[in-house]
């Protein structure tokens, strides 16, 4: 009788000993076959994707899975080949982040264009209802910008905008957003702000902009200004919905006189 149980414990230790044996093989062996497999249902899901973003991160999983891979033998011979795969897939990663950086910038000032502000406000829109933050959301205009055309010429309207987005940029934490909406109008992302704060940030912007340049019009200084509609975006709120609310109260700010900005209603 004793002699059966100490045959159990035996075999229960000897169960427990090999089940830590495979925890702690973190990594299973995989055969060439295996690894084609999983590097072709990559392929597969990289094909499928249209974005970006969602390639880069595909391409991030294959290059940390290949890296971790513990070889069989047949497939530690092919090691070499499986390195240069691994700098190809680098090199690709970099290109393809270079060509999203210019497919998502506007060309003329550095911000960021349509395409590129949807992607990153998908992106803040989603950080923001995760963490349970709030995202600002303002839509500015330049005022009078077709008078500072007619007198200084395209070329001059052209300075203007590119100067505003490099005085935004220097004004704005490095976590805000800068995208040129279209024609003379930008929308600013402020991750994290309450309204009284992206409005104060607004006014700085202003300010920094007025200071940074003026205009010379029937021998009158004239600074370049523009109006604003500040936008809180609530808990799931559409892109279109909170930029809406954010032209309406753009709309007030140029009525009400332009050079200002208003926050908008909920
Ligand atoms: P408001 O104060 O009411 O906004 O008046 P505004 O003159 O700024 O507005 P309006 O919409 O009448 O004119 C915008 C002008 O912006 C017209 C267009 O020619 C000019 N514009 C749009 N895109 C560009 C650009 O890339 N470069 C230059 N130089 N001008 C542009
Ligand atoms: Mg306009
Ligand atoms: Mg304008």
């Amino acid at each position: 009788m004793q002699e059966a149980i100490n045959h159990k414990q035996k075999r229960m230790l000897r169960l427990v000993k090999s089940t830590k044996a495979i925890r702690s093989e973190h990594k299973p062996m995989i055969d060439s076959e295996d690894y084609y497999k999983q590097v072709e249902r990559y392929a597969d899901q990289i094909r499928k994707t249209r974005n970006a973003d969602e390639i880069i991160r595909i391409l991030d999983v294959v290059l940390s899975e290949t890296r971790g891979l513990k070889f069989s033998d047949e497939v530690f011979a092919a090691q070499e080949q499986v390195k240069r795969a691994e700098r190809k897939i680098e090199l690709l990663k970099g290109e393809l982040e270079q060509l999203r950086g210019l497919v998502q910038t506007d060309q003329m000032t550095g911000a960021f264009n349509r395409r590129g502000l949807d992607e990153i406000f998908k992106r803040e829109a989603a950080r923001a209802d995760r963490n349970a933050q709030s995202l600002g959301v303002v839509l500015i205009d330049l005022d009078n910008f077709k008078k500072i055309n007619d007198n200084f010429g395209h070329q001059y309207g052209d300075s203007v905008l590119i100067n505003l987005v490099t005085v935004a940029k220097e004004t704005l934490r490095p976590s805000d957003i800068v995208a040129r909406f279209g024609g003379e109008e930008f929308v600013i992302l402020l991750p994290e702000v309450e309204l009284e704060d992206a409005l104060t940030i607004i006014q700085r912007l202003q300010n920094n902009l007025g200071k940074n340049f003026s205009l010379q019009i029937d021998n009158q200084s004239m600074p370049v200004t523009f109006s604003a509609g500040v936008a809180l975006r609530s808990f799931g709120e559409h892109q279109n919905s909170v930029i809406s609310r954010a032209d309406k109260a753009l709309y007030q700010a140029k009525r009400a006189g332009k050079n200002r900005a208003i926050p908008a209603l909920t």
